[in-house]
């Protein structure tokens, strides 16, 4: 253990302008989240720019009675980067990534967001396996798991952590590995943001290529069939393969016919990371057995097929997500995801959902805090608008949505797209024995619920 280079000293000496109190101009940008639904006043905003200064900012809260959240790039649904009269350890300066292509390993501040991710490791044909929005932050995404076009492959973004250099409430430095505080390493790996404040992640790296990418859309009329379709198809299709699907308001794009445009529609979409040469064969067998009204083809780099939905989901828009696990998705359980999606109450609004499994199921269970790696399929109802008196109406469609699909929920719930915390505990995401481990992990590394400000694990110490 490092003992911290700074003592506790007043944040406006230490980090000048980067302190930013009520009052300043900069308050209202800095404390605003990517979801519009929150808008919180934190007492301090401090914009640190190494471990030393994070350390100095947690004691000193520490020493003021504060309670401190952590940004990493803001994206949290449930807007937990940001509290009402807490001390906000902000990381966005601390986003550098530097690659080593030899030993295909990544080093990335603790506030970097998947972008400065990907333009570091694809200039070298390398990526980490991660989440699919660019402007997502890696931290609050690795910590909490990290799905995403190369997890049925490879895994996911916490399986590739070998170690992360963690800023501990009480304020000492620590690296965290399979080496050293193995049980800090096992619980940062899925249990989130309450253990400690992490200023680098090193991630191990994989090589990517060109991706064959191709999706159908079909009327809502034939959507239960497609469904079907998907359902038997998605079980046997090969590692290299990643198919996801939504259902949503189908856009004006010149390969959706017009007929579909502006209706609710189902969406198929297959990436395919293998050989390039052998991508079309792999995914003809979906578009067999559902064959779809309209269709697109296309092969992407790999930081194109990243960037593909960053305009869709732009910050400050309203956003409520709900999302659950389900263990089946043909049969009855297609028609009630497709009368969720003929429901929908707002243009912007998706059902998302994905065929899991894969590596993402063969880490060994208790390898790392990340639960439910059997789910075969995870679906979130992730409600967006932008006028606040809509509120009440969009996010109960969300909740009716999951709630629908209660006869063939999986269990459990993915820790990154709970915003409806009343209604999902952090007991239940996890699970009993599990949830115990990370309680007392909690209280080894953070006995006072220092960092509260997140799907909270309260400390508890067991006496067996
Ligand atoms: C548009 C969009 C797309 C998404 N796509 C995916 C996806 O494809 N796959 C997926 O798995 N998830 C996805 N997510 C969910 C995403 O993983 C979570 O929203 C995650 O919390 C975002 O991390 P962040 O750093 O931006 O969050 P923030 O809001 O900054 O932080 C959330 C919490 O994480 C913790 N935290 C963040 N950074 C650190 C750090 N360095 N040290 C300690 N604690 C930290 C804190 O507890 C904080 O409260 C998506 C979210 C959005 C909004």
């Amino acid at each position: 253990m490092r003992e911290p280079l700074l003592k506790s000293i007043n944040p406006r000496s230490l980090l000048g302008d980067r302190a930013v109190w009520p009052g300043d101009k900069e308050y209202d940008s800095r404390r605003r989240v990517w979801n519009g639904m929150h808008d919180r006043r934190p007492a301090l905003v401090a914009r640190c720019s190494n471990a030393e200064e994070v350390s100095a900012i947690l004691r000193w809260a520490r020493s003021e009675g504060l309670a401190v959240s952590v940004r990493g790039g803001g994206h949290n649904v449930a807007g937990t980067a940001v509290a009402d009269d807490a001390v906000v350890i902000d990381l966005a300066l601390m986003n550098s990534v530097d690659v080593d292509p030899v030993s295909m390993v990544a080093v990335a501040g603790g506030g970097a967001l998947l972008r400065d991710l990907d333009a570091a490791t694809t200039m070298h044909g390398l990526a980490c396996p991660a989440g699919v929005v660019s402007h997502t932050g890696l931290g609050g995404l690795t910590l909490g798991g990290g799905y995403g076009w190369l997890a049925r492959k490879w895994g996911l973004t916490c399986d590739h952590l070998t170690a992360a250099a963690v800023v501990l409430p009480d304020g000492a430095i620590v690296e965290a590995s399979p080496a050293e505080h193995q049980d800090l390493f096992w619980a940062l790996r899925g249990g989130g943001g309450n253990f400690g404040v992490v200023t680098r992640f090193t991630l191990r790296l994989r090589n990517v290529g060109p991706v064959v990418h191709q999706s159908g859309v079909y009327a809502l009329a034939s959507a239960d069939e497609a469904l079907v379709a998907y359902a038997g198809f998605a079980g046997r299709q090969e590692l290299d393969l990643h198919t996801v699907g939504a259902l949503k308001i189908a856009g004006n794009h010149e390969w959706i016919p017009e007929r579909l445009r502006g209706e609710p529609a189902l969406f198929l979409t297959a990436g395919w990371f293998g050989s390039e040469c052998d991508g079309a064969d792999a995914i003809a067998p979906l578009f067999r057995s559902a064959p779809p009204d309209g269709r697109l083809d296309q092969v992407l780099s790999y930081a194109a097929l990243q960037a593909l939905g960053d305009h869709s989901e732009p910050a400050g828009h309203r956003y409520f997500t709900k999302s659950c696990y389900l263990g089946d998705i043909s049969g009855a359980a297609a028609t009630a995801l497709v009368n969720a999606g003929r429901a929908i109450t707002s243009p912007m609004s998706s059902i998302d959902f994905e065929f899991l499994r894969g590596a993402i199921a063969e880490v060994p269970d208790a390898g790392s805090a990340f639960p439910n790696r059997g789910a075969p399929y995870i679906v979130t109802a992730s409600a967006q608008w932008t006028n606040a008196d809509e509120d009440a109406t969009h996010t109960r469609w969300s909740r009716q949505t999951i709630d629908s699909l209660g006869p063939w929920q999986y269990g459990g719930a993915y820790v990154n797209y709970v915003q409806d915390a009343g209604h999902q505990s952090a007991a239940d995401l996890y699970g009993q024995r599990r949830y115990r481990r990370l309680a007392a992990a909690k209280a080894r590394y953070d006995p006072e619920n220092i960092l509260r400000h997140n799907q909270n694990i309260p400390p508890v110490t067991t006496t067996s």
